[in-house]
């Protein structure tokens, strides 16, 4: 029987979802959709043979939906996370699981208080073949102990209304989680340093920013995050270990020769450059609820992304080296 999945937030990411789990998984399907934007969200419904509904809550409470996936913008992400537990749902939410740490508490709070684990978030960087082979090495101890990280992240232009704070809350935020999984260490500082703005970054942005991270241990991260880079989507990682290094392979290697010149294509934008992954992000996740059990990125991980993400905040708008205090993780996420 295919899981009954509800999608709140039919825009960029939640009609990909849609396509993915209708179109190219299996053992699910989407029963019901719901978006502020009607008209879009009911042709949607209509194409995807799926049921338009008018409430976000009702969807969630609907018998036609065992399964929740909330894609809408960050400040509904905790009203619908907190209804679907409320609901004894499973719930796949996008990063961020809230818009702030504090936010994400109340979640931890409510998911402990249900006695089940119902969340995930969507760190799809974890399911990328990738960073999955990287994590492989560093476990294997095929480049000895990671000393340092070197980490590039850019877009091609950002939304209108993106700003110096999201550069990081919505996009470094998934280096964030990232290298806290592949080094499997909570990072005790974070500092952020802002070069000459480009003139390409538009209004008030500051772009780029060069983020550093401590680990526990002292190993060193540097991301820079550059949302305005012009030239397309680009996400690099380099770990550097005692006995040699890893880096991320780019999943398109074709090179062309042609008239004088060697080329390779650059991704437009994350959806190519990440389709591997939240196609085998979303396929476990469907496994997983099936199972009755979830295996990816915990609420509590996406409170410790979303709780380092503000200090680094706290960092630039200050100026300062900022501590980043050690964080007990709750027994109900490491059983
Ligand atoms: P988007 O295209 O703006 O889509 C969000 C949709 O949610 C819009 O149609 C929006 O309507 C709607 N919405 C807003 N408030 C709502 C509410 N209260 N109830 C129902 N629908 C509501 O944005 P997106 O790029 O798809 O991003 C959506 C979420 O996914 C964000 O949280 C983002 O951080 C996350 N995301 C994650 C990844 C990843 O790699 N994991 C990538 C992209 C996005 P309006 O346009 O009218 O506001």
């Amino acid at each position: 029987m295919d899981l009954k999945v509800g999608v709140i937030g039919n825009g960029f990411i939640g009609r990909e979802h849609i396509k993915r789990i209708n179109n190219k998984l299996s053992g699910a399907r989407v029963t019901a959709v719901n978006d502020i934007n009607v008209e879009a969200s009911k042709k949607i419904a209509e194409k995807f043979g799926a049921d338009f509904y008018h409430s976000a809550v009702d969807l969630i409470q609907s018998d036609e939906v065992e399964a929740v996936i909330v894609a809408s913008w960050d400040p509904t992400h905790a009203e619908f996370v907190l209804e679907s537990i409320k609901a004894g749902k499973y719930v796949f939410c996008e990063k961020p699981l809230a818009a702030s740490a504090a936010e994400t508490l109340e979640i931890i709070d409510a998911e402990i208080e249900s006695g089940k684990k119902l969340v995930q978030v969507g760190f799809m960087r974890r399911y990328d073949p990738g960073y999955r082979e990287i994590k492989n090495e560093i476990e294997n101890k095929e480049i000895g102990s990671p000393l340092i990280i070197h980490s590039i992240h850019r877009n091609r232009v950002p939304e209108p209304q993106f700003t110096t704070e999201m550069s990081i809350k919505n996009s470094v935020i998934h280096e964030i989680d990232l290298y806290r999984w592949l080094l499997g260490e909570d990072y005790k500082l974070a500092q952020v340093i802002i070069p000459k703005t480009s003139k390409h970054a538009a209004g008030k942005l500051l772009d780029p920013q060069i983020v550093l991270l401590e680990t526990e241990s002292g190993i060193r991260i540097d991301i820079e995050s550059f949302v305005s880079c012009q030239y397309g989507y680009d996400v690099r990682c380099e770990v550097v270990g005692e006995e040699g290094t890893v880096t991320l392979a780019d999943p398109r290697q074709t090179i062309k020769r042609k008239s004088g010149q060697k080329s390779q294509h650059i991704f437009p934008d994350w959806s190519d450059r990440f389709t591997e992954a939240y196609d085998i992000e979303l396929q476990e996740w469907i496994n997983d609820v099936k199972n009755g059990e979830m295996n990816g990125p915990s609420s509590w991980d996406g409170y410790m992304a979303s709780y380092t993400a503000d200090l680094c905040s706290q960092a630039r708008i200050n100026n300062k080296i900022v501590e980043i205090s050690a964080q007990k993780c709750p027994d109900f996420y490491t059983e």
